[in-house]
C-alpha cells in the first residue's frame, strides 16, 4: 500500500467535520479575542477550503492510478469511479469463475489419476488427498492435519520422510497389505510444500523379485557342482601319475576358477540388490585406515605391473556404512586402476570434506584413460572395454556395477571422469557423519 492509499484509507467525513469546527471555534475565538469576527472567520474557512482541495487531489491522483479518467466535474468523477468499480466487479466475476473451472479439472484430473497424491505440509502434515489415496493409503478426511508418517506405518517410509530428499523415491510395504509394493515419489510443490504420489509397483516388483531369485537360485545351484570339480581338478593338478595332459588340467581350474568368482560376483549383487544393510554391519569408517589398508593390500599387484600408488591425505576423516562392504568398493577401484591404467603410471589415493555435507574418496590414475563413449556404461553388468585384459586380470565385468550398488546404498554416488592418454579419476561421494 503506497502512501496516496494511506491517506485515502484514513480519510473520513467525521474527521473532515471536527476539523471544520475546531476551525470555526478558533476562529471564533480568535476573532473575539482580536475583535475581528468576520476576517478570522473568513480565514478559517479559506484554510478548510484549501484542506477539501488538496484531499481532492489525492482522490485524484489515486483514481488516475487506476486507470480512471481525470474528470473536471465531481458528477463525471462519480459516474467514472460507479463504472470502474462495475467493471473490476464483473472482471472478480470472470477471474473467480475461471479459478473454480481450473480448481474442478485438477480435481477431475487428479482424481482420474490411478496413484495416490497427498500434499502435505513442510512440516509432513496430511493438506489435501485425492481418491487413490483412499484405496491405496486408506487415508480418511479426519487425517487432514495429521502427519503423514503416523498414517503410513512403515520405518522405511518414515526414514524417507525423515531424510526430506526432494525428487527421491522409496519402495516399501503398504503397512495394510504385506502383498502391496508401494513407490512413494517426493517432488517440491509451491513455496514450502511436497506432493507425495504412491504407485502400487507390486507387479513390476515382483517380476523383479522373481529374476534376481532366479540369478541367486541358478547361482547357487552352480556353485555346488562347480566346488566339488574344481576340488577333483586341483586333486589331479598335484598327482603325477601321467594320465592326464597337465595343460589340460591347468586351463580347466583356470576356465572354473573363473565360474566360481563369476557366480560369486553374481550372488554378491543379488544381495546387494534385495536386501538393506544389516543394523549390526553400519560402524564409523576411517577413511584414512581404509586408504592405507586398500594399498597394502594391492601391493603385490601394483610391483607387478611397477605401479607408484601414494596416498595424499593424512587426515582423520570417518563416514559410516559397512567396512566390509565400502572396502570391497574401494580395493576394486584400486585394483581396477593398477590393471587397466598401464605400466609404470602414477596412481593416487586421496579423501577430502567435498563440501559441507559431502566427503570424496577418490582413486585417480594417470594412465590409459577410457573412450568418452564408454564412460556412462562401465557400471552396466559384464560391459568390458577390452574383454581379453579384463579376463587376464580375472575380472568378470561385474566389478563396476558392485561398487555402484554398494555407494548407492550408503546413500552416496560413484563419479567416473576419464580422458584417453590422460588418465581416470573414479570418485565415491559419501554424505558426511
Ligand atoms: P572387470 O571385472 O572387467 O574389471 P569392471 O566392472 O570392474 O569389470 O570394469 C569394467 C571395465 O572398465 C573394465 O573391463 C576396464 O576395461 C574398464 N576400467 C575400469 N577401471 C579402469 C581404469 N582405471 N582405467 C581404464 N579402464 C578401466
Amino acid at each position: 500500500m503506497n502512501d496516496q492509499d494511506n491517506k485515502l484509507k484514513n480519510y473520513s467525513v467525521t474527521s473532515d467535520l471536527i476539523k471544520l469546527i475546531l476551525l470555526i471555534v478558533a476562529g471564533l475565538v480568535i476573532g473575539h479575542l482580536f475583535n475581528q469576527f468576520l476576517y478570522s472567520l473568513i480565514f478559517s474557512l479559506s484554510i478548510f477550503i484549501i484542506y477539501i482541495l488538496y484531499t481532492n487531489y489525492i482522490f485524484e491522483k489515486w483514481l488516475y492510478n487506476f486507470k480512471i479518467n481525470k474528470s473536471s466535474t465531481y458528477h463525471q468523477k462519480h459516474q467514472n469511479l460507479v463504472s470502474k468499480v462495475n467493471s473490476d466487479f464483473k472482471n472478480h466475476n470472470i477471474v473467480q469463475e475461471k479459478l473454480l473451472a481450473l480448481e474442478k479439472r485438477f480435481e477431475e484430473l487428479s482424481e482420474s489419476m490411478p496413484d495416490a497424491i497427498v500434499v502435505v505440509n513442510k512440516n509432513f502434515e496430511t493438506e489435501w488427498f485425492n481418491k487413490a489415496a483412499v484405496k491405496i493409503l486408506s487415508l480418511k478426511e479426519i487425517d487432514i492435519g495429521k502427519p503423514i508418517a503416523h498414517m503410513i506405518r512403515n520405518p522405511s517410509f518414515a526414514g524417507f520422510i525423515k531424510k526430506n530428499k526432494v525428487g527421491s523415491s522409496i519402495n516399501f510395504i503398504s503397512p495394510l497389505k504385506y502383498d502391496l509394493t508401494i513407490k512413494c515419489f517426493m517432488v517440491p510443490y509451491g513455496e514450502d510444500r511436497n506432493l507425495l504420489t504412491f504407485r502400487d509397483v507390486s507387479e513390476s516388483d515382483q517380476l523383479d523379485k522373481m529374476r534376481r531369485d532366479f540369478i541367486a537360485n541358478v547361482s547357487h545351484e552352480l556353485k555346488t557342482p562347480l566346488t566339488v570339480i574344481f576340488g577333483y581338478l586341483e586333486t589331479l593338478s598335484f598327482s603325477d601319475d601321467g594320465y592326464v595332459d597337465d595343460d589340460i588340467i591347468s586351463e580347466m581350474l583356470k576356465q572354473s576358477k573363473r565360474m566360481d568368482i563369476l557366480i560369486s560376483d553374481l550372488l554378491k549383487l543379488t544381495k546387494l540388490q534385495s536386501t538393506d544393510i544389516p543394523d549390526k554391519d553400519f560402524s564409523q569408517i576411517n577413511l584414512k585406515t581404509m586408504a592405507n589398508e586398500i594399498k597394502t593390500a594391492c601391493k603385490p599387484e601394483a610391483l607387478k605391473n611397477k605401479n607408484n600408488v601414494t596416498v595424499l591425505s593424512d587426515n582423520d576423516i570417518f563416514i559410516k556404512g559397512s567396512y566390509e562392504e565400502i572396502y570391497s568398493a574401494l580395493i576394486n577401484l584400486l585394483s581396477n586402476a593398477i590393471a587397466y591404467s598401464g605400466k609404470n603410471i602414477q596412481i593416487e589415493i586421496n579423501y577430502l570434506a567435498r563440501n559441507e555435507n559431502q566427503v570424496e574418496f577418490y582413486i585417480k590414475d594417470y594412465g590409459a584413460g577410457i573412450p568418452e563413449e564408454s564412460v556412462d556404461r562401465l557400471t552396466e553388468r559384464f560391459y568390458r572395454i577390452d574383454k581379453g585384459r579384463s579376463r587376464e586380470h580375472g575380472g568378470t565385468g561385474l566389478g563396476l556395477s558392485i561398487v555402484k550398488h554398494i555407494i548407492n546404498r550408503h546413500d552416496g554416488k560413484l563419479e567416473i571422469e576419464s580422458a584417453i592418454n590422460e588418465g581416470s579419476k573414479f570418485t565415491c561421494v559419501f554424505p558426511k557423519t
